[in-house]
């Protein structure tokens, strides 16, 4: 699904530059559960950003569904990023005015689904992450965890083939993140979602399919831990 080639990525301004990700190649498969690791500063933010198709590297290809990206076109990207990738960050980024229903509705806007049937993804996908109840409550009316389960619900509301998810448990308390994770998980068996978090938290490595870990910009392990089961099979994501 997603193949990176010598990934090179250098900030670089007027006075200074700075070489961030140096030489990562990187294939990730289709049902895959991918955890990036590595200390803060390593470039896992600058790694997920360029997967996600929300920064572009400074040379090396990448090719996402055996395209390569650099010759997609901006509508191209914006309708990939839309449709086939679902974001979730560390700050939840909900907007503060607008109820689990509608911050859920709200990223469909620009979808081609009609109203009527996106409320009804959104209200199934709030059940589907268990907060059913929860819909018509606004953002500070809910726990960190349960602000995360709407950022996941809007994440994938849209039914994209890749979740990329930054430090997503870096704010909760441990139970939150176990339940958070056991979600994450069910969707990744259940309906196939690939799925490529950022995270330090040993919790959330234990639970992963393959462990990147990222060295001041270098991947310095690449570790197998479990292998997709059949069931994992791309077939089982809706259409
Ligand atoms: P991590 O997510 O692992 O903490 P980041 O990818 O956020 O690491 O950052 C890696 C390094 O790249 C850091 O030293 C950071 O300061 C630098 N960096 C990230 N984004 C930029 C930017 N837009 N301009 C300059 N430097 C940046
Ligand atoms: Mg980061």
């Amino acid at each position: 699904m997603i193949t990176l080639n010598k990934i090179n990525k250098v900030f670089a301004d007027k006075h200074q530059s700075f070489h961030c990700l140096k030489e990562i190649d990187l294939t990730v498969k289709q049902g895959e559960f991918t955890v990036i690791a590595g200390p803060s500063g390593s470039g896992k933010s600058t790694l997920l950003n360029i997967i996600g198709m929300l920064d572009q590297p400074t040379n090396g290809t990448y090719q996402f569904d055996n395209k390569e990206v650099a010759k997609f076109s901006n509508n191209k990207l914006a309708d990939i990023r839309r449709e086939k990738i679902g974001f979730v960050f560390q700050a939840y980024n909900l907007m503060p005015v607008l109820t689990a229903l509608e911050n859920t509705e709200m990223i469909m806007e620009f979808s081609g689904i009609d109203k009527k049937q996106r409320k009804q993804r959104a209200i199934e996908t709030l059940e589907a992450v268990g907060l059913g109840e929860f819909k018509d409550r606004f953002p500070a009316q809910l726990s960190g965890g349960q602000q995360q389960r709407v950022a996941v619900a809007r994440a994938i509301a849209a039914k994209p083939l890749l979740v990329i998810a930054d430090e997503p448990t870096a704010n909760l308390d441990s139970r939150a993140t176990e339940s958070l994770l056991d979600l994450m998980v069910s969707l990744n068996q259940k309906q196939g979602i690939t799925f490529i978090f950022s995270s330090h938290d040993p919790r959330v490595i234990e639970r992963a399919h393959r462990v990147i870990h990222l060295q001041d910009g270098k991947v310095i392990r690449d570790e197998q831990l479990q292998h997709i089961s059949s069931t994992h099979s791309p077939a089982a994501i809706p259409s």
